[in-house]
């Protein structure tokens, strides 16, 4: 093939202005992916942006990666943008999972293909499919991890545990909530788990933006209104940042130290500050998503999309986006608690021992 600007010798390889890789060209055939992706100050997601460039680029196409800094404005216009200049799938990981349906309906009317990668996208004819984990069974391991580190269901309680849920605008955030309160309500109704502060919906715990300042300050109120003669046991915590900033609130009156016990701590997304906190004794559990996989799962819808093929997907009735039910590929979700730190993070190639030493 001849390329605009280049005069090749034979097909492939040599031209007069420099050798051509077989790999340039087909990475130049393929079309570009727009990869819009919420923040960089969580290392997961930047994970997950290089995790996808990677396995696309391999696969040969061209990939646009953004980040919007946690900012719907920002986030909208990184994907019209992708849209206007042609990108011709599009892998959306949601800031506000409810923001993008005119965008979207622009993006479908010229042909766009669109995968809600890790949150889905609501309120959109246009989304044809949800790569993920299963978010309900994220909710149900948080939960089991501290149940389990309690003693229950032997143990006679009643014990202290405090709720803090996701980000309300992100559709995940429920399902992480009502997979915990499938283990949890049983305990509750039966009084071995009890919730001093008596806040116990999502409209009362979430943390916007699942922001670790806003959970620290949230946990401090809940302290010094209801703890100050009782000891918390347990915390139920979403994600791995909010789970920083709950520890550091519980350090703050002295958990962790002398006679008080730390209380047990969940989150989500083995992030390094993290795996050194569980391997410290501070946090007690996190759920790893293993980001690679979820790449993989990506690319391969992205494949089969521009292929013309049956998109790969294990789930058709999970997720309903208030507009259609999304064909969705979930993947599972791994419990790690200090035991298993190393055959699941380190083993697996994930973490190198060196980085979370
Ligand atoms: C993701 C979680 C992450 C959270 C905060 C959720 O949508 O599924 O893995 O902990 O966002 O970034």
């Amino acid at each position: 093939k001849i390329r605009t600007g280049l005069v090749c010798l034979s097909l492939a390889t040599t031209c007069l202005f420099g050798i051509v890789t077989p790999d340039t060209v087909s990475a130049e055939e393929k079309p570009v992916v727009g990869i819009a992706m919420p923040t960089k100050s969580s290392a997961r997601w930047i994970a997950d942006g290089n995790n996808i460039v990677k396995t696309l680029q391999s696969r040969g196409y061209r990939t646009d990666l953004q980040y919007a800094d946690d900012d719907i404005p920002n986030q909208v216009s990184q994907v019209e943008n992708m849209v206007a200049k042609g990108d011709k799938v599009l892998v959306i990981a949601a800031i506000d999972g409810t923001t993008l349906s005119d965008t979207l309906h622009k993006a479908a009317q010229r042909g766009v293909r669109v995968v809600a990668y890790d949150r889905l996208i609501r309120n959109s004819p246009d989304v044809s499919n949800y790569a993920t984990f299963d978010n309900f069974q994220v909710g149900v391991l948080q939960a089991s991890s501290l149940t389990k580190a309690l003693g229950l269901p032997e143990a006679k309680g009643p014990f202290n545990i405090e709720l803090f849920g996701g980000s309300p605008d992100d559709n995940n955030a429920y399902f992480f909530f009502n997979g915990a309160m499938s283990v949890l309500k049983p305990y509750l109704d039966s009084g071995k788990l009890v919730i001093p502060s008596g806040q116990k919906t999502m409209e009362k715990v979430s943390t916007l933006r699942w922001d670790g300042s806003t959970a620290q300050a949230r946990m401090d109120n809940l302290l010094s209104a209801y703890y100050t003669d009782r000891h918390l046991d347990a915390v139920l915590s979403p994600y791995d940042g909010i789970s920083i900033g709950i520890i550091s609130s519980l350090k703050g009156v002295g958990y962790g130290s002398g006679d008080t016990k730390m209380a047990y701590v969940s989150g989500q997304d083995c992030e390094i500050p993290s795996v050194k906190s569980i391997m410290a004794g501070d946090q007690y559990s996190s759920i790893f998503k293993d980001t690679r996989k979820l790449a993989a799962v990506t690319a391969d819808m992205v494949d089969a999309m521009l292929a013309g093929k049956t998109v790969p997907v294990n789930d058709t009735k999970s997720y309903n986006n208030g507009v259609k039910i999304v064909p969705a590929y979930l993947l599972t979700p791994v419990v790690v608690t200090k035991t298993n730190i190393r055959p699941t993070l380190i083993d697996s190639g994930y973490y190198t021992a060196s980085q979370i030493e």
